[in-house]
């Protein structure tokens, strides 16, 4: 089997080790791609602490993977040699279920197949992008639009699509107020992303360093949710709230941010419950508390061509495979989000 360089933790609080993984062996509808860049999220971190439970170690992390095809199956048609593409959170689902069949995979019933810490259809265990190839099956491959670079293309694949999807869904565009809470990888992207929907976007943070970077993003405004004062002149503002913060929050602090029908999205996913909110902050103005996980394929592609549109890409850090763990130490350090660059990890 094609071996590869990654970088694996062996177990929970184990150091990084670079070590060799087996990619699978072509089948008819697989791509073979040559990582060039891989996006280091919080959620790798999640993983990797075991926050949510249930990661299989060992563990080689990355969803946010840039590369160039190197080989196709027999029976691919929509990728050769050459092209430049992308692989996010999904490489499978069971193709078959409402969801799948409507394009919304990543609520595949039966859960779709995660690119690493998953067991996938044929029983082996997927491993992620921190690693120089991977072998995916070409419904879960995406293209990366000519106008963006791979490096900055790179966190599109999870973090873009996380925010584009709730702001699609909740209809983000002109005339309507929209915040972001926190900015960091998500964060950062939502301000982008909203803005060029024509959104009013006002960055919600509790880092009065980023108030500048907000505007320049495209917010209209910073409000700093460490100031009690700020935020109250802000009650029953907003028609959407997107929250990207991975830790427990105040739910009702900031349902009270909105005005009559609007919605607080949890997209960050904190390990311990989020905190309970107050019925009374939903039913005194028809508000909704909602979540949403990442997007479907097509609507990925769709975010990676919006963004091609708008001149869209990651605000990023590029690493080499050596400073991995100090990015995992320092993670709310990255403006706005660590991209490792493969060809680091050596020679195999
Ligand atoms: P990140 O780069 O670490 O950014 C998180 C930001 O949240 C920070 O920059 C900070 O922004 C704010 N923040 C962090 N800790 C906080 C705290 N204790 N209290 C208040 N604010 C805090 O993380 P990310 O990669 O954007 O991921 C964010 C979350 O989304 C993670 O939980 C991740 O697992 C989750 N996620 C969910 C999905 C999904 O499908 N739903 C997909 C990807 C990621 P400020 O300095 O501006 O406050
Ligand atoms: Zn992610």
């Amino acid at each position: 089997m094609p071996s590869t360089l990654a970088l694996s933790l062996p177990a929970k609080g184990a150091p990084f080790t670079p070590t060799t993984i087996q990619r699978r062996p072509l089948r008819e509808n697989d791509v073979r791609i040559d990582i060039r860049f891989c996006g280091v999220c919080h959620t790798d971190l999640h993983f990797g602490h075991d926050d949510w439970g249930g990661t299989l170690f060992p563990l080689v992390p990355g969803h946010e993977i840039t590369g160039v095809v190197s080989e196709v199956g027999e029976a691919v048609t929509e990728f050769e040699v050459g092209d430049r593409v992308g692989v996010g959170c999904m490489v499978n689902s069971c193709g078959e279920c409402a969801p799948c069949a409507s394009g919304e995979e990543q609520y595949c019933t039966e859960g779709f197949v995660k690119t690493y810490s998953a067991v996938d259809h044929d029983g082996t265990v997927t491993a992620g992008g921190y690693s120089q190839s991977i072998v995916v099956v070409d419904r879960f491959v995406l293209r990366i639009p000519d106008e963006l670079e791979l490096a900055g293309a790179a966190p599109l694949l999870c973090a873009g699509v996380t925010v584009y999807s709730p702001l699609r869904h909740w209809h983000a565009g002109p005339g309507m107020k929209v915040g972001v809470l926190g900015m960091g990888g998500l964060g950062h992207l939502g301000v982008k992303i909203a803005a060029a929907m024509g959104a009013e976007v006002t960055l919600l943070g509790r880092s009065a360093e980023k108030k500048n970077d907000a505007l320049s993003f495209g917010a209209a405004r910073f409000v700093n949710t460490r100031e009690s004062a700020e935020l109250a002149a802000f009650a029953g503002h907003f028609d959407l709230i997107v929250n990207t913060v991975p830790a427990r929050l105040d739910q009702d602090a900031y349902l009270g941010l909105l005005g009559l029908g609007g919605t607080l999205v949890n997209v960050g996913a904190p390990g311990d419950p989020v905190a309970s909110y107050n019925v009374f902050s939903l039913l005194g103005a028809r508000r909704s508390i909602a979540g949403s996980s990442i997007g479907g394929i097509g609507e990925t592609q769709d975010m990676l061509d919006f963004c091609a549109k708008h001149q869209i890409t990651s605000e990023i850090e590029v690493i080499s495979a050596d400073r991995v763990p100090e990015a995992w130490e320092n993670l709310s350090g990255a403006r706005y989000r660590y991209v490792i660059d493969i060809a680091t990890l050596g020679t195999p």
